[in-house]
């Protein structure tokens, strides 16, 4: 579920406009940030990249329903030598000065959510109830959710009180000539090809709303690409990377594979 990163590479990351240094700014104002958007268009990336820019370690959460306030926080665990406490991967960055990265946070409780909230304002503290210490954060550490507003529900979205706690930017797919030049860089595959996926991609995104919940990622096309790249030629890769992935509706199906004949 938790995935720290101290990578030496610098991720590639192509910036959409000027979130890099707004990004920064937010950082050098220790504001904690929320990044918006359909999922596989760059948010976890940009992220990554900050993190490298800014020289701080990311830790990165997969949130999901079942996780609890001391899967984030830490909890006493039970070996040979008896009880000790572990800290669990937020008050790991907080201890250390990390950036922390809870990915699709709405899909946490919110039973679960309230535990950023002392981190998120001028306290910057976490308590830690169960061992009966109140953290102090690093000066360093920063705090990171990210959301998918397409997928919200009534059931599923940040509390007011919640949301009120950060600095958002808002992404979406990057405009076509930079979504292909991504999908181009990451993968080597030709200019050409690559502005044909992304070609395809805006046909399907087109249907979102009409039988589809979500359009074709960038990541997908990134997919594609890299089979295309393997050698698989271009109609089987899309079908099976940027098509079968997104829809079981035979209609929107037929259609998706009548746009990618006509494009390759
Ligand atoms: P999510 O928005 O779901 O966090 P990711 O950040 O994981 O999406 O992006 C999915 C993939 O798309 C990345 O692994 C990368 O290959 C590619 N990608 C999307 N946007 C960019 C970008 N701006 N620069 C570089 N790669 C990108």
């Amino acid at each position: 579920m938790m995935t720290a990163i101290h990578s030496h590479d610098a991720p590639f990351y192509q910036p959409q406009g000027n979130e890099v240094a707004l990004f920064e700014a937010a950082y050098a104002a220790r504001l904690p940030v929320m990044v918006k958007g359909p999922t596989g268009c760059g948010k976890s990336r940009f992220i990554e990249a900050m993190a490298h820019r800014l020289e701080r370690p990311l830790i990165t959460v997969a949130c999901n329903e079942d996780m609890t306030a001391s899967d984030l926080v830490g909890r006493y665990l039970l070996d040979a030598g008896g009880t000790r406490w572990q800290d669990g991967p937020l008050t790991l960055a907080a201890r250390q000065g990390a950036i922390c990265y809870l990915d699709e946070i709405v899909e946490a409780r919110q039973d679960t959510t309230v535990v950023i909230h002392p981190l998120t304002d001028h306290r910057r503290q976490l308590p830690l109830d169960k061992k009966g210490e109140m953290l102090h954060a690093h000066p360093d550490f920063q705090l990171v959710i990210s959301y998918n507003p397409g997928y919200q529900s009534l059931l599923k979205d940040l509390k007011p009180s919640t949301k009120q706690r950060f600095v958002a930017f808002e992404f979406d797919y990057p405009a076509a000539p930079l979504e292909a030049q991504i999908v181009s860089q990451e993968t080597g595959l030709d200019a050409a090809r690559a502005g044909q996926l992304v070609q395809v991609a805006h046909a399907a995104r087109q249907l979102k709303g009409h039988g589809l919940t979500e359009g074709i990622s960038t990541r997908l096309l990134v997919y594609a690409a890299r089979l295309m790249v393997g050698g698989v030629n271009p109609g089987e890769a899309c079908r099976m990377a940027l098509v079968r992935p997104i829809t079981d509706d035979a209609d929107i199906r037929q259609t998706l594979d009548h746009t990618i004949d006509a494009v390759f």
